[in-house]
């Protein structure tokens, strides 16, 4: 649900699709030198689909299947309805899971058929001393460099497979943040995902900078840190994980895919999918308090 929006500019931010929350929110929005944008939802649809999956010696497709596709059928995140969408249309239905825990920014862990599986970002498997053998590594490397999102599981402390998801970049994603840059915006790319995948990312939009691997806990100490050198940041954002990072700072852009608690710590709502959106928010700002002035 749109929050009570006071729409400052209208007739011009109605039509544009910008929700304007405050007088303050366009006040900050003339002195932002520094725009951060989250990946998964914000510069892509967040609509992840699994395109490739490569098992270790010895395990089945079906088997990686089905111990991703259970644990990920408990779990709320934009990768784990698609591993179980896909688990699902492959084998059907999946078998129960139990001692399920979600562990945010990292995976997944459960019990399947009374063997431990663990779901996750190659960080977590390091975090967890499990080897990765080397076809699943291979794999994981050439898929990052791809953009690919990569999920390795793991069964009873063995990797058995990996999976890459793939998601689609915003088609107006590399025109809005090229003029960004025109109006001498500084542009970073902010994720949770790892740095290999972040970077191709970037690098097909126009980012130069990338912080990647960041924990949802740390995305807002990650914007304080940029406003602690000086710089006054707009971020972008959608899903739950950023609405600390949108109220912590100078100005909170939200996708309107995002929930309710990152629409309530936005400034601004963008409700159209085109991320031009963004610069024509910051523009109209400027311009309208020009106007005022
Ligand atoms: P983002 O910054 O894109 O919103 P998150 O912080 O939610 O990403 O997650 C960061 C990384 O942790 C993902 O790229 C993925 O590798 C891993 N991850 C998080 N949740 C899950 C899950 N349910 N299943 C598998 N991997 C996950
Ligand atoms: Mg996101």
């Amino acid at each position: 649900a749109i929050p009570t929006a006071l729409q400052v500019a209208s007739g011009t931010g109605a039509k544009l699709g910008v929700f304007i929350k405050s007088h303050q929110a366009m006040e900050s929005a003339r002195v932002i030198d520094t725009v951060v944008l989250d990946k998964t939802g914000t510069l892509t649809q967040g609509r992840m689909s699994v395109v490739d999956l490569v098992t270790a010696d010895g395990v089945t497709q079906d088997d990686v299947l089905r111990y991703a596709g259970a644990v990920e059928d408990a779990s709320e995140h934009v990768i784990a309805a698609a591993i179980a969408a896909h688990a699902r249309g492959e084998l059907g239905d999946l078998p129960a899971v139990s001692e399920f825990a979600a562990l945010a920014g990292l995976g997944a862990r459960g019990t399947v058929e009374d063997r431990r599986i663990l779901i996750g970002s190659a960080r977590l498997l390091a975090q967890e001393d499990i080897a990765v053998p080397p076809a699943l590594n291979q794999a994981r490397s050439d898929w990052e460099g791809e953009g690919r999102t990569v999920v390795l599981v793991v069964a009873d402390g063995t990797a058995v497979g990996a999976l890459a998801l793939a998601d689609v970049i915003k088609p107006s994603a590399a025109e809005a943040v090229g003029w960004l840059h025109e109006m001498g915006l500084r542009t970073l790319l902010l994720t949770g995902d790892n740095a290999t995948t972040a970077r191709a990312v970037a690098d097909q939009v126009g980012i130069v900078e990338v912080i990647a691997e960041v924990l949802p806990a740390d995305k807002e100490a990650t914007i304080a840190r940029l406003q602690s050198e000086g710089h006054r940041v707009a971020m972008v954002g959608d899903g739950i994980n950023d609405a600390p990072a949108l109220a912590r700072a100078d100005l909170g852009l939200a996708v309107v895919d995002g929930t309710d608690v990152a629409l309530a710590a936005a400034d601004l709502i963008l409700i159209r999918d085109d991320l031009n959106v963004v610069p024509t928010a910051l523009t109209l700002a400027r311009a309208t308090l020009a106007t005022i002035r």
